[in-house]
């Protein structure tokens, strides 16, 4: 059979066409589990163009929440010309019935264990309507063809997962709804494998947390270690500054930066949240820990937690640069479905948008406590433009002279990028706000 696998952009009007970062591994998984009598052929939407009308057997789509629309959109119109479709990902996993009005098929949860049986049902007439597997095993080795990427030239870095399923279930988060409570993980042997394999040199673990299971962790750093890479990766900060051995194997295996889930630096919200560091202290002595050893910090910012005010957005910057954070993601709260977040906030009813595109961690989709959508959504650009202006760059640059290439490189390309979401923003205005 042919199969064309699809991975669709949020808005297939305003594709950036200048190349990922990073391909979107849950095609190249699906490639790896895939019977090699079959032709398989990747498409992500983000960089080239879809054919509507190309010749294949199977379409499969991967989508999230916020390019779901866009799935459907693609899906209806395939479906339309006669062919089959098969979703999956975040989004049909969490709302299956709502994909499944428009797909032949619909893939809950991970595909390991039920993708071949998709393609001999599909083979023999037979497509279920749904097919699930809800705790896949992660032993067995899939291949990925990590070559291909590369001779693409189109990704900067090499995606690798380790482990699936996350015990913490925070309100804000569906990781625990999709993946379970206990953590799985691959072999370290066949993570070896596909770094060997790939002939890359620079990796992201896309682990929600790479040191969740800090023995696991510190087998795979000493495995990886003699292969020479430069890999960034999630990691909770409690565990890394409770645990020498570990942030220094971290660091020795090629640690050049950790994206770390800062979300609020206020004291109030941090209560709230099931965060084992609850004190600034405690996070000030932490990040500088993580700095000593030569790793650059990106942290992950959310605003719009119910204890968030209007001095909230001020504060959190004055904070990220007395601290010398390398980089930040400043985002808003999300209410993805499947959350707490989501189902608190729709059954008070303040939900300001049923548009799944516009839940992106960048948009306003509800009513703040403290503050009107608009207030919140431009405060977030407002703080966004302080972090990255020119002297806060001059004034961080001195905790992280250790990597002043990657460190100038980054902070560039998000000063750039702050007039682009400042424009999109006044956009915005007419259509939410
Ligand atoms: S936010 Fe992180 S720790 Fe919390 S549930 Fe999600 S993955 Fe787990």
């Amino acid at each position: 059979m042919k199969i064309v696998l699809i991975s669709p952009a949020i808005d297939a009007e305003k594709r950036t066409n200048k190349g990922l970062m990073m391909p979107q591994l849950s095609l190249y998984i699906l490639e790896g589990l895939t019977p090699p009598e079959h032709d398989v052929t990747i498409v992500e939407e983000e960089i080239a163009d879809i054919d509507l009308d190309m010749e294949c057997d199977l379409i499969g789509i991967s989508c999230m929440t916020a390019n779901a629309p866009r799935a459907y959109e693609l899906s209806d119109e395939f479906r339309k010309r006669g062919k089959k479709v098969v979703l999956g990902g975040v989004h049909p996993t969490i709302l299956p019935d709502e994909a499944m009005m428009h797909a032949d098929s619909v893939v809950i949860g991970e595909a390991e264990g039920v993708w071949d049986n998709v393609l001999k049902d599909l083979q023999n007439g037979g497509l279920k309507r749904t097919y699930h597997n809800p705790v896949p095993d992660l032993e067995k080795y899939v291949p990925k063809d990590f070559k291909k990427i590369l001779r693409k030239r189109l990704f900067n870095l090499i995606p690798i997962m380790t482990s699936r399923g996350c015990p913490y279930n925070c309100d804000f988060c569906c990781v625990t709804n999709l993946f379970g409570k206990k953590i799985r993980h691959v072999p370290v042997e066949n993570v070896v494998r596909d770094i060997r394999e790939s002939g890359a040199k620079n990796f992201m673990f896309l682990d929600d947390n790479i040191i969740g299971h800090p023995r696991y962790a510190k087998e795979l750093f000493r495995a990886i270690k003699p292969l020479n890479i430069k890999w960034v990766g999630q990691a909770s900060i409690s565990l890394l500054v409770n645990d020498d051995e570990l942030i220094q194997l971290a660091a020795d295996s090629g640690c050049k930066a950790l994206f770390l889930g800062i979300e609020t630096v206020s004291e109030d919200q941090m209560q709230t949240m099931r965060k084992a560091i609850k004190e600034i202290g405690n996070l000030e002595r932490a990040l500088k820990k993580i700095k000593k050893m030569g790793i650059l910090i990106h942290a992950s910012i959310v605003f719009g937690f119910d204890n968030d005010k209007k001095e909230t957005f001020r504060e959190t910057v004055k904070f990220l640069i007395k601290n010398k954070v390398s980089t930040v993601s400043f985002n808003v709260l999300t209410p993805y479905p499947g959350t707490k977040v989501y189902d608190d906030l729709k059954s008070c009813n303040r939900l300001t948008t049923d548009d799944w595109r516009y839940y992106d961690h960048n948009t306003v989709v509800f009513q703040p406590q403290n503050m009107t959508p608009y207030e919140l959504q431009i405060s977030k650009v407002k703080a966004r433009k302080k972090f990255y202006s020119l002297g806060s760059v001059l004034k961080r640059l001195s905790g992280n002279m250790y990597s002043p290439l990657i460190y100038a490189a980054t902070n560039y390309g998000h000063m750039k990028q702050v007039k682009v979401e400042a424009r999109r923003v006044e956009q915005l205005k007419e259509k939410l706000f």
